[in-house]
């Protein structure tokens, strides 16, 4: 039977680019996915579903030959970002300007890189895609370890990538336990017209109890994610249009003017989940499989880009060395790389969403002098927005 170097589980953006980013290292990947996506079209909507890139994914996808065709397809820049409290002020404020840079990060639809991305799987010679398949047991013996598939088949790898998402069977079948926090909320998602123009500006609200972004499309709408707790996202969905519209305007503070139009809304739950390992025998685990995180950052892809990028860099490194490209130290490397950066990221966002979640006054006095204060301190900020743009 065939040895691959690697089979990669799961081919949403995260385990997409990872298989991407090795083949064309020259090793030779086995890709399973159970559903391939659905093409992008120019002519269909704007994707409800959309991610703000930060710069350090957009250069990821241009080392892979993808950011072309992503950017020429659809894509928006965003030049600056403000972000503010209803319950105190100060804000914070930062410019591509004052960084010496054109954008801070591009808004793009995630149906847009998953279809990119899977063309250049399809295209790519050292790619064997098993699509529909899912795994049903996996087994590490020797120098390799073997997947049994849903469709009969069997996949051998010297190490396989676990990049199915939050809920990551394959995870599971690994025996990994994953601590969760169920944040008691869903993310509101809706594309909207707003009187004024977005000024290719990412905004973001802090209101009692919920975040509000606005993040700039190509097309002059805005596309909004509004967290908030499971009753009131609930509300927020059953509302009629009109009264969507006026809502959204009001917790917005009309900032952009009054929301002229919507499209109809969709709601995903929030948790944040940090798998207690990030390495088995022979197996690593990256993107949401590892780590899924609060969305008011919008890094929950980048995180993921990033782990894309330290192990392919561990397993070229083991490559030239002549080694064993599943050798525990190595899995151990990377584990101790990007778990510190992600545990401490999604702990970060996860303290911003519960003091900002919080309504009681002493907090709030503190959350808009602790915005102020970042945005005054020439290097904390430099600091924040290096960190936001992956860097
Ligand atoms: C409302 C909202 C807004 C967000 N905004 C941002 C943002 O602005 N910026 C940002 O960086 N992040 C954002 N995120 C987070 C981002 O969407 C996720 O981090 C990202 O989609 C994770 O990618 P992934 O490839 O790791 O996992 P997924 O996208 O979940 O992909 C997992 C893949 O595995 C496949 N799969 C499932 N089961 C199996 C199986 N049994 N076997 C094989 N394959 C399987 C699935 O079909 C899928 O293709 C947001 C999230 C939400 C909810």
């Amino acid at each position: 039977m065939n040895t691959f170097d690697v089979a990669v589980v799961g081919a949403g953006m995260v385990g997409a680019a990872l298989a991407l980013a090795l083949a064309r290292e020259g090793f030779d990947v086995a890709v399973i996915e159970p559903r391939a996506p659905k093409a992008w079209n120019a002519r269909d909507d704007v994707d409800l579903r959309v991610v703000a890139l930060a710069l350090s994914s957009v250069d990821l996808f241009g080392r892979l030959d993808a950011w072309k065709e992503i950017s020429a397809a659809r894509a928006s820049a965003y030049r600056h970002m403000r972000v503010w409290d209803a319950l105190a002020p100060g804000a914070l404020k930062f410019d591509a300007a004052d960084a010496g840079r054109t954008a801070l990060g591009w808004i793009v639809e995630n149906r847009l890189i998953q279809s990119v991305l899977w063309q250049a799987l399809q295209r790519e010679a050292r790619i064997t895609l098993h699509c529909p398949a899912r795994v049903t047991a996996t087994d590490a013996t020797g120098d390799r370890r073997t997947l049994a598939l849903d469709d009969g088949s069997v996949v051998c790898a010297k190490l396989v990538v676990a990049a199915d998402g939050a809920d990551s069977p394959l995870r599971g079948l690994l025996g990994i336990a994953a601590r969760e926090r169920d944040y008691g909320q869903c993310a509101v998602v809706a594309h909207v017209a707003t009187e004024r123009a977005h000024e290719a500006t990412a905004w973001q609200r802090f209101l009692p109890g919920a975040t509000l972004a606005f993040l700039p499309l190509a097309d002059g709408r805005c596309s909004i994610v509004w967290s908030a707790p499971d009753a009131e996202a609930a509300r927020l969905l059953a509302l009629d249009d009109d009264s969507f519209r006026a809502e959204l305007g009001a917790a917005f503070d009309f900032r952009l003017g009054r929301i002229t139009a919507t499209t109809p809304r969709a709601s995903f739950p929030l948790r944040m989940q940090l798998a207690d390992r990030y390495i088995a025998p022979r197996f690593a685990l990256i993107g949401d499989a590892a780590h899924a995180v609060h969305p008011l950052a919008g890094q929950g892809v980048n995180l993921g880009l990033r782990d894309v990028e330290e192990l392919r860099s561990v397993l070229v490194e083991a490559r030239e060395a002549r080694r064993d490209i599943a050798a525990e130290s190595l899995l151990r490397r990377y584990e101790r790389r990007r778990r510190s950066d992600n545990t401490l990221s999604a702990h970060a966002f996860d303290a911003i969403q519960r003091a900002f979640g919080s309504a009681a006054m002493p907090v709030a006095a503190f959350r808009g002098t602790g915005l102020a204060l970042v945005d005054a301190i020439a290097p904390l900020k430099r600091m924040f927005a290096a960190h936001a743009a992956g860097r």
